[in-house]
């Protein structure tokens, strides 16, 4: 399901960036890279689902998005199969690595442009994914995911470098919610090895190496069960909470700015 990768993904995000750091040391980053790093990495946690065409992320920006799933459904080798290995994790990691490099010279200074896009379709999917916005559909989805790149851009352009650790932790966490959840993830792909007739008839075995080759840990039983749902509960309120602290930080950080524009302007 989209809105569970979505939400581990962003938990996965407060975890490495905001309480890791402050508990062991790990890599730190400021408010705004923790916040919008999560939105970030909510959508990064969809992109490994880009191999189906029904997906959130095949209709977040038709029909380029569509042409896209089909082309990535046929050299992946259709759905949950190639995007869904440690070689296709690799590409995207290599994808968004690439896209941080793209920089425009302007007036304004160095525009990570690249970057400032992929992170925009990242959140507008993660918003999409986690209905964000129920009621008002597609427009307010890309506004919030503008807003919240274009904040990154203006406050913090050298930021970006997170980018491509968003990608890894994101499909990541999508391989292991898939392997503990569905019928399995070929973590080795394209190497497919599929088990021996003898090996298919072990009771637990069977689970755990799938007759397709693909490498299956059930401990949550199918997707969308009681037992997933019971876990998504606390992951999401972590992300939720790792987040709304990151929030209140920023917004005490451009509150002093706020007070000095108006005094300038006499107010
Ligand atoms: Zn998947």
């Amino acid at each position: 399901m989209g809105g569970h990768h979505a939400a581990s993904g962003a938990a996965a995000w407060v975890a490495v960036a905001s309480t890791g750091p402050y508990t062991l040391g790990w890599y730190p980053l400021d408010a705004t890279g923790i916040v919008i790093g999560a939105m970030a990495t909510g959508g990064t946690a969809l992109v490994c689902d880009w191999d189906h065409r029904s997906s959130t992320i095949a209709h977040s920006l038709p029909p380029l998005s569509n042409v896209i799933a089909v082309g990535i459904e046929n050299a992946s080798g259709g759905h949950r199969q190639g995007t869904h290995s440690i070689l296709g994790a690799g590409c995207f990691v290599l994808l968004a690595t690439m896209a941080a490099q793209f920089q425009v010279h302007t007036r304004w200074g160095l525009l990570s442009v690249g970057a400032g896009l992929l992170c925009m379709f990242m959140i507008n999917i993660a918003a999409k994914a986690l209905k964000l916005f129920p009621k008002s559909g597609w427009i307010s989805n890309w506004v919030f995911a503008l807003l919240m790149a274009g904040l990154v851009t203006w406050f913090a352009p050298d930021q970006w470098t997170w980018l491509p650790l968003s990608m890894l932790i994101g499909v990541g966490v999508h391989i292991i919610g898939d392997l503990i959840t569905t019928g399995g993830v070929p973590l080795l792909w394209p190497i497919v090895i599929k088990p021996p007739r003898l090996f298919r008839r072990v009771p637990l075995l069977r689970n755990v190496w799938r007759p397709n080759g693909a490498l299956s840990l059930p401990l949550l039983g199918r997707a969308g069960s009681r037992r997933e749902w019971l876990l998504l509960i606390p992951v999401s309120a972590y992300a939720m909470v790792g987040m709304a602290l990151a929030g209140w930080e920023l917004a005490r950080a451009l509150v002093p700015d706020w007070t000095l524009i108006w005094a300038r302007l006499g107010l």
